[in-house]
Protein backbone atom coordinates (compact mmCIF):
# COMPACT_ATOMS: atom_id res chain seq x y z
CA UNK A 1 0.00 0.00 0.00
CA UNK A 2 1.19 3.38 -0.80
CA UNK A 3 1.12 6.03 1.59
CA UNK A 4 3.26 8.78 0.97
CA UNK A 5 1.29 11.64 0.62
CA UNK A 6 -0.28 10.74 3.87
CA UNK A 7 3.06 10.15 5.46
CA UNK A 8 4.24 13.41 3.84
CA UNK A 9 1.28 15.53 4.96
CA UNK A 10 1.51 14.17 8.57
CA UNK A 11 5.25 15.45 8.95
CA UNK A 12 4.30 18.82 7.86
CA UNK A 13 1.23 18.36 9.93
CA UNK A 14 3.71 17.29 13.32
CA UNK A 15 5.18 20.86 12.97
CA UNK A 16 2.24 22.77 12.69
CA UNK A 17 -0.69 20.86 14.99
CA UNK A 18 0.12 19.37 18.31
CA UNK A 19 1.02 15.85 17.41
CA UNK A 20 -0.13 16.62 14.28
CA UNK A 21 -3.66 16.37 14.76
CA UNK A 22 -6.77 18.21 16.14
CA UNK A 23 -7.69 15.74 18.47
CA UNK A 24 -5.45 12.96 19.92
CA UNK A 25 -6.47 8.93 18.77
CA UNK A 26 -6.45 10.29 15.43
CA UNK A 27 -2.61 10.52 15.47
CA UNK A 28 -3.06 6.24 15.67
CA UNK A 29 -0.69 6.22 18.73
CA UNK A 30 -1.99 3.55 20.24
CA UNK A 31 -1.74 1.03 17.48
CA UNK A 32 2.04 2.08 16.92
CA UNK A 33 1.23 3.52 12.53
CA UNK A 34 1.31 6.88 11.10
CA UNK A 35 -2.68 7.89 10.09
CA UNK A 36 -3.30 7.81 6.59
CA UNK A 37 -5.37 11.16 5.71
CA UNK A 38 -8.44 11.17 4.12
CA UNK A 39 -9.80 12.70 1.11
CA UNK A 40 -13.35 11.69 0.85
CA UNK A 41 -16.41 9.18 1.58
CA UNK A 42 -19.20 7.89 -0.05
CA UNK A 43 -21.25 5.57 1.67
CA UNK A 44 -19.80 2.95 3.61
CA UNK A 45 -16.49 3.78 1.94
CA UNK A 46 -13.24 6.23 2.76
CA UNK A 47 -10.64 7.63 0.20
CA UNK A 48 -7.10 8.52 1.05
CA UNK A 49 -4.84 11.13 -0.27
CA UNK A 50 -3.03 8.54 -2.19
CA UNK A 51 -5.98 6.74 -3.49
CA UNK A 52 -6.07 3.92 -1.00
CA UNK A 53 -9.87 3.12 -0.17
CA UNK A 54 -11.19 1.47 2.85
CA UNK A 55 -14.59 -0.11 3.89
CA UNK A 56 -15.09 2.56 7.11
CA UNK A 57 -16.03 1.12 10.31
CA UNK A 58 -15.30 4.68 12.23
CA UNK A 59 -17.77 6.20 11.13
CA UNK A 60 -16.38 9.94 12.39
CA UNK A 61 -16.70 8.16 15.90
CA UNK A 62 -20.17 7.17 14.66
CA UNK A 63 -22.37 10.62 13.35
CA UNK A 64 -22.82 8.57 9.95
CA UNK A 65 -24.94 6.57 10.46
CA UNK A 66 -26.28 6.60 7.17
CA UNK A 67 -22.74 6.35 5.87
CA UNK A 68 -20.66 9.20 4.13
CA UNK A 69 -22.33 12.06 1.97
CA UNK A 70 -25.82 10.47 1.92
CA UNK A 71 -26.97 12.68 -1.09
CA UNK A 72 -30.41 13.96 0.92
CA UNK A 73 -28.42 15.20 3.62
CA UNK A 74 -25.50 16.70 1.25
CA UNK A 75 -28.57 18.54 -0.86
CA UNK A 76 -30.36 19.83 2.37
CA UNK A 77 -26.77 21.43 3.10
CA UNK A 78 -25.98 22.98 -0.40
CA UNK A 79 -29.28 24.33 0.26
CA UNK A 80 -29.18 26.41 2.96
CA UNK A 81 -25.74 27.17 2.55
CA UNK A 82 -27.11 29.02 -0.75
CA UNK A 83 -29.92 30.47 1.78
CA UNK A 84 -26.66 31.93 4.63
CA UNK A 85 -24.60 29.66 6.75
CA UNK A 86 -25.23 31.23 10.62
CA UNK A 87 -27.59 34.49 11.08
CA UNK A 88 -26.74 34.34 14.97
CA UNK A 89 -30.60 34.80 15.22
CA UNK A 90 -33.94 32.65 15.58
CA UNK A 91 -34.38 30.25 12.78
CA UNK A 92 -37.42 27.91 11.94
CA UNK A 93 -34.88 24.98 11.50
CA UNK A 94 -34.16 25.17 15.34
CA UNK A 95 -37.75 24.97 16.01
CA UNK A 96 -37.89 21.82 13.38
CA UNK A 97 -35.21 20.22 15.11
CA UNK A 98 -36.03 20.44 19.14
CA UNK A 99 -39.65 19.13 17.74
CA UNK A 100 -37.70 16.01 16.28
CA UNK A 101 -36.07 15.61 19.27
CA UNK A 102 -38.54 15.83 21.57
CA UNK A 103 -40.99 13.47 19.71
CA UNK A 104 -38.25 10.90 19.68
CA UNK A 105 -36.08 11.01 23.07
CA UNK A 106 -38.80 9.80 25.81
CA UNK A 107 -37.56 12.15 28.44
CA UNK A 108 -36.70 15.00 26.88
CA UNK A 109 -39.66 18.01 27.19
CA UNK A 110 -37.27 21.15 26.65
CA UNK A 111 -34.17 20.96 24.78
CA UNK A 112 -30.83 23.91 24.16
CA UNK A 113 -28.91 23.22 21.12
CA UNK A 114 -25.07 23.67 21.48
CA UNK A 115 -21.67 22.97 19.38
CA UNK A 116 -20.36 19.55 20.76
CA UNK A 117 -20.66 16.79 22.92
CA UNK A 118 -18.29 18.26 25.20
CA UNK A 119 -20.59 21.86 25.40
CA UNK A 120 -23.55 19.39 26.32
CA UNK A 121 -22.23 17.45 29.39
CA UNK A 122 -20.48 20.25 30.56
CA UNK A 123 -23.72 22.26 30.30
CA UNK A 124 -25.51 19.51 31.66
CA UNK A 125 -23.39 19.57 34.78
CA UNK A 126 -23.72 23.02 35.23
CA UNK A 127 -27.75 23.01 35.44
CA UNK A 128 -27.39 19.99 37.54
CA UNK A 129 -25.65 22.24 40.28
CA UNK A 130 -27.75 24.78 39.70
CA UNK A 131 -31.20 22.96 40.07
CA UNK A 132 -29.88 20.64 42.81
CA UNK A 133 -27.49 23.30 44.76
CA UNK A 134 -25.36 21.14 45.42
CA UNK A 135 -21.43 20.33 43.80
CA UNK A 136 -20.88 16.68 43.60
CA UNK A 137 -20.79 15.03 40.14
CA UNK A 138 -20.75 11.22 40.30
CA UNK A 139 -18.93 9.28 37.05
CA UNK A 140 -17.74 6.16 36.09
CA UNK A 141 -14.49 5.11 35.80
CA UNK A 142 -13.86 4.44 31.49
CA UNK A 143 -17.13 6.31 30.31
CA UNK A 144 -15.60 9.50 28.42
CA UNK A 145 -18.01 12.42 29.02
CA UNK A 146 -15.67 15.10 26.60
CA UNK A 147 -13.03 17.29 27.81
CA UNK A 148 -14.78 19.91 29.74
CA UNK A 149 -13.19 19.96 33.56
CA UNK A 150 -15.04 18.67 36.07
CA UNK A 151 -15.63 15.41 33.38
CA UNK A 152 -11.75 14.83 33.37
CA UNK A 153 -11.14 13.57 36.33
CA UNK A 154 -9.79 9.37 37.32
CA UNK A 155 -10.49 7.70 40.28
CA UNK A 156 -8.60 8.87 43.71
CA UNK A 157 -6.62 6.45 45.47
CA UNK A 158 -8.81 4.71 47.33
CA UNK A 159 -12.42 3.92 47.11
CA UNK A 160 -15.55 5.93 47.30
CA UNK A 161 -12.89 8.80 48.00
CA UNK A 162 -12.90 12.18 45.58
CA UNK A 163 -10.79 11.97 41.93
CA UNK A 164 -7.73 13.13 40.88
CA UNK A 165 -7.31 15.25 37.54
CA UNK A 166 -6.74 12.71 34.37
CA UNK A 167 -4.94 16.24 32.44
CA UNK A 168 -2.72 18.39 33.43
CA UNK A 169 -4.08 21.78 33.71
CA UNK A 170 -7.37 20.31 35.58
CA UNK A 171 -7.21 21.88 39.03
CA UNK A 172 -7.20 19.44 42.32
CA UNK A 173 -10.55 22.28 43.22
CA UNK A 174 -12.26 20.71 40.51
CA UNK A 175 -11.36 16.98 41.19
CA UNK A 176 -12.27 17.34 44.54
CA UNK A 177 -15.95 17.16 43.30
CA UNK A 178 -16.18 14.41 41.32
CA UNK A 179 -16.11 11.11 42.54
CA UNK A 180 -15.54 8.04 40.37
CA UNK A 181 -17.57 4.64 40.70
CA UNK A 182 -17.06 1.34 38.53
CA UNK A 183 -19.59 0.50 36.03
CA UNK A 184 -21.86 -1.88 36.80
CA UNK A 185 -21.28 -1.94 40.45
CA UNK A 186 -24.18 -0.66 42.12
CA UNK A 187 -22.88 -1.89 45.38
CA UNK A 188 -20.82 0.80 44.98
CA UNK A 189 -22.52 3.65 44.08
CA UNK A 190 -24.90 2.81 46.99
CA UNK A 191 -22.01 2.98 49.56
CA UNK A 192 -21.15 6.23 47.37
CA UNK A 193 -24.44 7.79 48.52
CA UNK A 194 -24.52 6.88 51.70
CA UNK A 195 -21.42 8.71 52.33
CA UNK A 196 -22.20 11.35 50.06
CA UNK A 197 -26.07 11.44 48.84
CA UNK A 198 -26.77 14.58 50.47
CA UNK A 199 -24.20 16.25 48.54
CA UNK A 200 -24.20 14.79 44.86
CA UNK A 201 -25.93 17.15 42.49
CA UNK A 202 -25.74 14.23 39.46
CA UNK A 203 -24.68 10.29 38.24
CA UNK A 204 -23.36 11.11 34.72
CA UNK A 205 -22.80 7.60 32.99
CA UNK A 206 -22.82 6.13 29.70
CA UNK A 207 -26.13 4.09 29.43
CA UNK A 208 -24.28 1.79 26.92
CA UNK A 209 -20.55 2.48 27.36
CA UNK A 210 -18.97 3.25 24.27
CA UNK A 211 -15.55 4.91 25.00
CA UNK A 212 -13.52 1.82 27.08
CA UNK A 213 -15.10 -0.43 24.02
CA UNK A 214 -18.41 -0.78 24.04
CA UNK A 215 -19.47 -2.60 27.55
CA UNK A 216 -23.64 -2.77 28.10
CA UNK A 217 -25.29 -1.98 31.14
CA UNK A 218 -25.62 -5.30 33.12
CA UNK A 219 -29.58 -5.90 34.38
CA UNK A 220 -30.61 -4.15 37.06
CA UNK A 221 -27.69 -1.42 36.56
CA UNK A 222 -29.26 1.42 35.26
CA UNK A 223 -32.17 0.65 37.29
CA UNK A 224 -30.77 1.05 40.20
CA UNK A 225 -28.90 4.17 39.24
CA UNK A 226 -32.49 5.82 38.64
CA UNK A 227 -33.91 4.31 41.87
CA UNK A 228 -30.62 5.98 44.41
CA UNK A 229 -30.75 8.96 42.28
CA UNK A 230 -34.61 9.41 42.85
CA UNK A 231 -34.21 8.58 46.65
CA UNK A 232 -31.27 11.07 46.88
CA UNK A 233 -32.89 14.02 45.43
CA UNK A 234 -30.16 14.10 42.68
CA UNK A 235 -30.10 14.08 38.94
CA UNK A 236 -29.45 11.09 36.64
CA UNK A 237 -27.77 12.66 33.33
CA UNK A 238 -27.76 9.97 30.86
CA UNK A 239 -24.94 10.97 28.07
CA UNK A 240 -26.74 9.74 24.65
CA UNK A 241 -24.30 11.53 22.63
CA UNK A 242 -23.25 7.96 21.24
CA UNK A 243 -26.38 6.23 21.95
CA UNK A 244 -28.86 8.90 20.93
CA UNK A 245 -30.31 7.65 17.33
CA UNK A 246 -27.48 4.80 17.44
CA UNK A 247 -29.14 2.09 19.13
CA UNK A 248 -32.91 2.95 18.63
CA UNK A 249 -34.59 6.02 17.60
CA UNK A 250 -35.06 6.57 21.33
CA UNK A 251 -31.67 6.20 22.37
CA UNK A 252 -31.00 3.17 25.15
CA UNK A 253 -33.91 5.19 27.26
CA UNK A 254 -36.08 3.86 24.86
CA UNK A 255 -34.40 0.66 24.73
CA UNK A 256 -34.17 0.04 28.29
CA UNK A 257 -37.06 2.41 29.21
CA UNK A 258 -35.32 4.05 31.97
CA UNK A 259 -35.70 7.84 32.09
CA UNK A 260 -33.27 9.86 33.21
CA UNK A 261 -33.84 13.44 34.07
CA UNK A 262 -31.37 14.91 31.64
CA UNK A 263 -30.08 13.71 28.54
CA UNK A 264 -27.30 14.63 26.87
CA UNK A 265 -27.01 14.27 22.85
CA UNK A 266 -24.29 15.02 19.97
CA UNK A 267 -22.64 12.67 16.59
CA UNK A 268 -25.64 11.87 14.86
CA UNK A 269 -28.06 14.51 15.54
CA UNK A 270 -25.55 16.58 13.72
CA UNK A 271 -25.64 14.33 10.76
CA UNK A 272 -21.62 14.84 10.37
CA UNK A 273 -21.44 18.62 11.17
CA UNK A 274 -20.54 19.59 14.72
CA UNK A 275 -23.27 19.64 17.22
CA UNK A 276 -24.40 19.16 20.85
CA UNK A 277 -27.84 19.09 22.49
CA UNK A 278 -28.89 18.98 26.17
CA UNK A 279 -32.33 18.30 27.21
CA UNK A 280 -34.69 16.99 30.07
CA UNK A 281 -37.84 17.80 32.39
CA UNK A 282 -39.00 21.21 31.66
CA UNK A 283 -39.18 22.13 35.38
CA UNK A 284 -35.27 21.38 35.20
CA UNK A 285 -34.69 22.47 31.77
CA UNK A 286 -35.93 26.00 32.51
CA UNK A 287 -33.32 26.88 35.25
CA UNK A 288 -31.62 27.36 31.58
CA UNK A 289 -30.68 31.17 30.50
CA UNK A 290 -32.73 33.33 29.67
CA UNK A 291 -35.66 31.35 31.62
CA UNK A 292 -33.27 30.77 34.74
CA UNK A 293 -30.23 31.57 36.53
CA UNK A 294 -27.97 29.34 34.54
CA UNK A 295 -25.92 30.53 32.33
CA UNK A 296 -24.85 28.56 28.61
CA UNK A 297 -24.95 30.72 25.41
CA UNK A 298 -23.27 30.10 21.58
CA UNK A 299 -22.02 31.90 18.94
CA UNK A 300 -22.50 29.12 16.68
CA UNK A 301 -25.47 27.08 18.85
CA UNK A 302 -27.77 25.71 16.80
CA UNK A 303 -26.18 26.39 13.55
CA UNK A 304 -28.19 26.15 10.07
CA UNK A 305 -26.28 24.18 8.76
CA UNK A 306 -25.94 21.61 11.50
CA UNK A 307 -29.74 21.78 12.00
CA UNK A 308 -30.52 20.72 8.51
CA UNK A 309 -27.80 17.80 8.20
CA UNK A 310 -29.42 17.07 11.49
CA UNK A 311 -32.91 17.20 11.06
CA UNK A 312 -32.44 15.07 7.30
CA UNK A 313 -30.58 12.64 9.43
CA UNK A 314 -33.44 12.00 11.73
CA UNK A 315 -36.14 12.27 8.93
CA UNK A 316 -34.53 9.14 7.10
CA UNK A 317 -33.94 7.40 10.06
CA UNK A 318 -37.40 8.22 11.52
CA UNK A 319 -38.80 7.08 8.17
CA UNK A 320 -37.58 4.31 6.75
CA UNK A 321 -38.83 1.22 7.67
CA UNK A 322 -37.17 -1.33 10.42
CA UNK A 323 -34.15 0.75 9.74
CA UNK A 324 -32.28 -0.63 13.20
CA UNK A 325 -33.66 -3.90 13.05
CA UNK A 326 -32.15 -4.17 9.78
CA UNK A 327 -28.52 -2.51 10.94
CA UNK A 328 -28.80 -4.77 14.13
CA UNK A 329 -28.63 -7.63 11.60
CA UNK A 330 -25.53 -6.72 9.31
CA UNK A 331 -23.81 -6.24 12.85
CA UNK A 332 -24.55 -9.81 13.81
CA UNK A 333 -23.45 -11.30 10.72
CA UNK A 334 -19.89 -9.02 10.91
CA UNK A 335 -19.62 -10.14 14.38
CA UNK A 336 -19.90 -13.63 14.21
CA UNK A 337 -17.79 -13.36 11.01
CA UNK A 338 -14.94 -11.70 13.07
CA UNK A 339 -15.34 -13.76 15.86
CA UNK A 340 -15.24 -17.10 14.05
CA UNK A 341 -12.15 -15.54 12.34
CA UNK A 342 -10.47 -15.80 15.94
CA UNK A 343 -11.81 -18.52 17.12
CA UNK A 344 -9.99 -20.62 13.96
CA UNK A 345 -7.00 -18.96 15.05
CA UNK A 346 -6.94 -19.30 18.49
CA UNK A 347 -6.94 -16.50 19.71
CA UNK A 348 -8.80 -15.02 22.67
CA UNK A 349 -11.65 -12.63 21.70
CA UNK A 350 -14.55 -11.15 23.11
CA UNK A 351 -16.67 -9.02 20.77
CA UNK A 352 -19.84 -6.47 23.23
CA UNK A 353 -22.28 -5.74 21.09
CA UNK A 354 -25.63 -4.04 21.20
CA UNK A 355 -27.25 -3.23 17.16
CA UNK A 356 -25.05 -1.14 15.34
CA UNK A 357 -22.28 -0.76 17.66
CA UNK A 358 -19.68 -3.09 18.96
CA UNK A 359 -16.32 -3.77 20.30
CA UNK A 360 -13.76 -6.89 19.36
CA UNK A 361 -11.33 -6.83 22.66
CA UNK A 362 -8.95 -8.98 22.26
CA UNK A 363 -9.41 -10.16 25.90
CA UNK A 364 -10.52 -14.21 27.15
CA UNK A 365 -12.69 -12.69 29.86
CA UNK A 366 -16.49 -11.24 29.63
CA UNK A 367 -15.73 -7.35 29.37
CA UNK A 368 -18.14 -5.11 31.50
CA UNK A 369 -16.33 -2.72 33.11
CA UNK A 370 -12.82 -0.77 32.85
CA UNK A 371 -10.52 -3.11 34.83
CA UNK A 372 -11.84 -6.24 32.49
CA UNK A 373 -11.94 -4.11 28.92
CA UNK A 374 -7.96 -3.11 30.56
CA UNK A 375 -6.86 -6.85 30.43
CA UNK A 376 -7.39 -6.95 26.96
CA UNK A 377 -3.93 -7.68 24.50
CA UNK A 378 -3.51 -4.29 22.92
CA UNK A 379 -0.42 -5.26 21.54
CA UNK A 380 -2.19 -8.02 19.42
CA UNK A 381 -5.55 -5.40 18.78
CA UNK A 382 -2.61 -2.50 17.52
CA UNK A 383 -1.38 -5.34 15.23
CA UNK A 384 -4.67 -6.74 13.62
CA UNK A 385 -5.44 -2.58 13.01
CA UNK A 386 -2.25 -2.30 10.93
CA UNK A 387 -3.11 -5.50 9.05
CA UNK A 388 -6.51 -5.05 8.22
CA UNK A 389 -5.51 -1.48 7.16
CA UNK A 390 -3.16 -2.46 4.38
CA UNK A 391 -5.90 -4.58 3.56
CA UNK A 392 -8.44 -2.00 3.21
CA UNK A 393 -10.11 -2.45 6.37
CA UNK A 394 -10.54 1.01 8.49
CA UNK A 395 -11.14 0.16 12.21
CA UNK A 396 -10.41 2.22 14.96
CA UNK A 397 -7.16 2.79 15.84
CA UNK A 398 -7.60 1.85 19.33
CA UNK A 399 -8.92 -1.19 21.09
CA UNK A 400 -10.76 0.57 23.61
CA UNK A 401 -12.90 2.21 20.63
CA UNK A 402 -16.40 1.35 19.46
CA UNK A 403 -17.11 -0.19 15.88
CA UNK A 404 -20.00 1.33 13.71
CA UNK A 405 -22.20 0.20 10.82
CA UNK A 406 -23.97 2.22 8.97
CA UNK A 407 -26.80 1.92 6.51
CA UNK A 408 -24.97 2.20 3.92
CA UNK A 409 -22.69 -0.27 4.52
CA UNK A 410 -23.55 -3.81 2.18
CA UNK A 411 -23.40 -7.66 2.84
CA UNK A 412 -19.95 -7.49 0.24
CA UNK A 413 -18.57 -5.31 2.49
CA UNK A 414 -18.91 -7.44 5.80
CA UNK A 415 -18.36 -10.45 3.51
CA UNK A 416 -15.03 -8.81 2.38
CA UNK A 417 -14.18 -7.44 6.09
CA UNK A 418 -14.88 -10.85 7.60
CA UNK A 419 -12.25 -12.67 4.67
CA UNK A 420 -9.90 -10.35 5.23
CA UNK A 421 -10.17 -10.90 9.19
CA UNK A 422 -9.48 -14.67 8.79
CA UNK A 423 -6.00 -14.20 6.93
CA UNK A 424 -5.12 -11.62 9.25
CA UNK A 425 -5.92 -13.25 12.25
CA UNK A 426 -4.02 -16.59 10.57
CA UNK A 427 -0.91 -13.75 10.34
CA UNK A 428 -1.27 -12.43 13.92
CA UNK A 429 -1.82 -15.64 15.44
CA UNK A 430 1.64 -16.52 14.87
N1 LIG B 1 -20.02 11.89 25.44
C1 LIG B 1 -19.81 10.73 24.82
C2 LIG B 1 -20.55 9.51 25.28
C3 LIG B 1 -18.93 10.65 23.74
O1 LIG B 1 -18.73 9.48 23.12
C4 LIG B 1 -18.25 11.83 23.34
C5 LIG B 1 -17.29 11.79 22.23
O2 LIG B 1 -16.88 10.79 21.74
C6 LIG B 1 -18.51 13.02 24.02
C7 LIG B 1 -19.40 13.02 25.07
C8 LIG B 1 -17.83 14.29 23.61
O3 LIG B 1 -18.34 14.72 22.40
P1 LIG B 1 -17.51 15.70 21.44
O4 LIG B 1 -16.32 14.93 20.98
O5 LIG B 1 -18.48 16.06 20.37
O6 LIG B 1 -17.14 16.88 22.28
Amino acid sequence: MKTDKSQKLFEKAKKLMPGGVNSPVRAFKSVGATPVFIKKGQGSHIWDEDGNEYIDYVLSWGPLILGHSHPQVVEAIKKQAQLGTSFGACTELEVKMAEKIIEAVPSVEVVRMVNSGTEATMSAIRLARGYTERDIIVKFEGCYHGHSDSLLIKAGSGALTFGTPDSKGVTKEVAKDTIIARYNDIKMVEDIFERYGENIAAVIVEPIAGNMGTVLPEEGFLKGLREITARYKSLLIFDEVMTGFRVSYSGAQGLYNIMPDITTLGKIIGGGLPVGAYGGREEIMRMVSPDGPVYQAGTLSGNPLAMIAGFETLKILSETSNIYEKLDKKAEKLCKGLKESMVQNGIDVTINRIGSMMCMFFNKESVHDYDSALKSNTTLYAKYFREMLKRGIYMPPSQFETFFLSTAHTDDDIEKTIETSFEVAKIISQ
